[in-house]
C-alpha cells in the first residue's frame, strides 16, 4: 500500500527537523569546544550524530515504502552561548521538547490517515523522545545544583566526556 502524500510530505518534514536538530547540536559542541568543558562538547557531538541517524531512519523508511526524498534547507545553528553550560542545556531541552511535539503531530497524522505502518514505525521515536527528555532534564537539573562551583561543574563535564566516549 503506497503512502498517503500528507504522511509522506510530513516526514520529509521531520526529515529536515532531525537534521535541524544534528545541526544545532553540532553548534552547541563547536560552542563548548572554545571552552573548557570538553567533556559536553563531546557529549553535544554524540547528540548531534543520533539526531543525523533519526533523519536517516525516516529517510530509510520513506524509500522503503516507495516514497520520494525531499531535503529540504536547514537553517545556520546558533554558535554563541552564554559562560554557564546550563544555558546550552535548557536550549537543548526546549529543542528536545519541540522534537516530541513534533513527532506526536506526525503520529496523530498518521492515525488520521490510517497509516498503520507508519504508526508502528513511529513508536520507536516516541519512545526515543522520552529518552532525550529525561537525560536532558537531568543534565539540566544537575548543572543547576552545581550552580557556579568549578569542582561541581567539571565533575559534570568528565561525566558528560566519559558518557560520550562509551558512546552512552
Ligand atoms: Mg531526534
Amino acid at each position: 500500500m503506497s503512502m498517503p502524500p500528507s504522511v509522506q510530505s510530513a516526514i520529509n518534514a521531520q526529515i529536515k527537523n532531525e537534521l535541524q536538530a544534528h545541526y544545532n547540536y553540532l553548534g552547541m559542541s563547536a560552542h563548548f569546544e572554545t571552552t573548557p568543558y570538553r567533556g559536553f562538547a563531546a557529549w553535544m557531538r554524540v547528540q548531534s550524530t543520533e539526531e543525523y541517524g533519526h533523519a536517516m531512519k525516516l529517510y530509510d523508511y520513506l524509500t522503503d515504502r516507495n516514497g520520494l526524498v525531499e531535503l529540504a534547507a536547514i537553517e545556520a545553528p546558533q554558535m554563541r552561548y552564554g559562560p554557564r553550560p546550563i544555558e546550552v542545556f535548557e536550549a537543548s531541552l526546549a529543542n528536545e521538547r519541540e522534537v516530541t511535539v513534533q513527532i506526536n503531530n506526525l503520529y496523530d497524522l498518521a492515525q488520521q490517515e490510517k497509516d498503520f505502518a507508519t504508526l508502528q514505525f513511529l513508536t520507536w521515536f516516541l519512545q526515543e523522545q522520552v529518552e532525550e527528555e529525561d537525560s536532558v532534564l537531568l543534565m539540566v537539573e544537575r548543572l543547576g545544583l552545581a550552580g557556579d562551583n568549578s569542582a561541581g561543574l567539571l565533575r559534570l563535564d568528565d561525566e558528560a566526556g566519559r558518557r560520550a566516549t562509551a558512546g552512552k
